[in-house]
């Protein structure tokens, strides 16, 4: 039996474990995916308090490592449930663990376009992450879809690698940063489409243009070799969200302590319902939810 059993290893579980491990508790961490989270695609961190340059890989590297030095178990495994009484118990998909409290940290996962072929064309011209498919279309055209500072970054990045970047957008003000916009209007290579919103993509076994619709209804064809979709994220909540009060967006209802509405279950980082969703809150809520789940264990 472990003290506390942290769910996620993104950046609030991965701060949450050196919290929690630092007051003397045991901990597990089980990640379905990789440790880092989403930080792992930001090409460059400029805002972390201490760290003027790093890339996400980077970040997430040393955290990780930072973890495994205070002691942490982190296992590589999907949570398919969680039972909820004084010994609670996490269910994955290779066994159960018991636990006196829970940390959950999941974070969020990308938002699709909901076109019918989206999934089947993953790897082959539809991607989520510039940072890690990129170095595919080298002098290739590619669109990137978004007006949030990820579609702004991707397209960015993409900008040096790619022949031609559309950046396709439903709107015509954009939502990232200004400093990134003026970058990319700087560009001779970036393509600004406004107010147009994708509506199907053609391929024949991989992706060869993509459909966008107008605001005016009207219809136009862009060829290109990839696709990098970047709309948003949507809170990873299947294992839990009959368990615990979320949102109407299925966040987690939890204030700043980062309690839940069950004893002993804590949200930390992104998957918690907050104003603000930087790395930085994410650290923090991970440090509130230990030394809390920590106070609930001692008392
Ligand atoms: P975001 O800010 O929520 O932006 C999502 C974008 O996708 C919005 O422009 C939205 O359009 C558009 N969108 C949503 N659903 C869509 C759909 N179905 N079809 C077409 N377009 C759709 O998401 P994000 O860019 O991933 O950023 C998430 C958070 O991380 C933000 O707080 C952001 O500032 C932060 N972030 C920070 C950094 C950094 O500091 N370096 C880097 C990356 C992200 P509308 O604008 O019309 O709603």
């Amino acid at each position: 039996m472990y003290d506390i059993i942290i769910i996620g290893a993104g950046p609030s579980g991965l701060a949450a474990s050196i919290y929690a491990l630092r007051a003397g508790k045991s901990v597990l961490v089980l990640e379905e995916k990789n440790y880092g989270g989403q930080i792992i695609n930001t090409l460059d961190i400029e805002n972390y308090p201490g760290e003027n340059h790093i890339s996400g890989f980077d970040f997430a590297d040393k955290l990780y490592n930072q973890a495994l030095e205070q002691g942490a178990n982190i296992f590589f495994e999907k949570v398919v449930d969680i039972k909820n009484s004084k010994v609670k118990k996490v269910i994955t998909e290779k066994s159960v663990y018991k636990c006196k409290a829970i940390i959950i940290a999941t974070g969020n996962v990308n938002r699709k376009l909901d076109l019918p072929n989206e999934d089947s064309l993953i790897g082959k011209g539809v991607s989520y992450c510039a940072t890690c498919d990129g170095a595919f279309y080298k002098g290739k055209a590619v669109a990137v879809i978004g007006g949030g500072n990820t579609a702004l970054e991707d397209a960015l990045y993409l900008s040096n690698i790619a022949n031609t970047v559309y950046l396709i957008h439903r709107r015509d003000t954009f939502r990232g940063d200004e400093k990134t916009i003026n970058l990319l209007k700087n560009k001779d290579n970036v393509k600004f489409v406004y107010n147009s919103v994708v509506t199907k993509l053609n391929a024949n076994n991989v992706l060869e243009s993509i459909e966008v619709t107008k605001k005016d209804n009207k219809k136009e064809t862009i060829k290109v070799d990839g696709i990098f979709i970047a709309i948003g994220r949507i809170p990873e909540n299947d294992f839990f969200k009959d368990l615990i009060k979320i949102d109407e967006s299925g966040y987690i209802i939890a204030k700043e302590n980062c309690h839940t509405n069950k004893k002993g279950i804590f949200a930390a980082g992104d998957i918690r319902k907050k104003e603000i969703r930087q790395l930085v809150t994410a650290t923090s809520d991970g440090a509130v939810a230990a030394m809390e789940a920590c106070k609930y264990i001692n008392n």
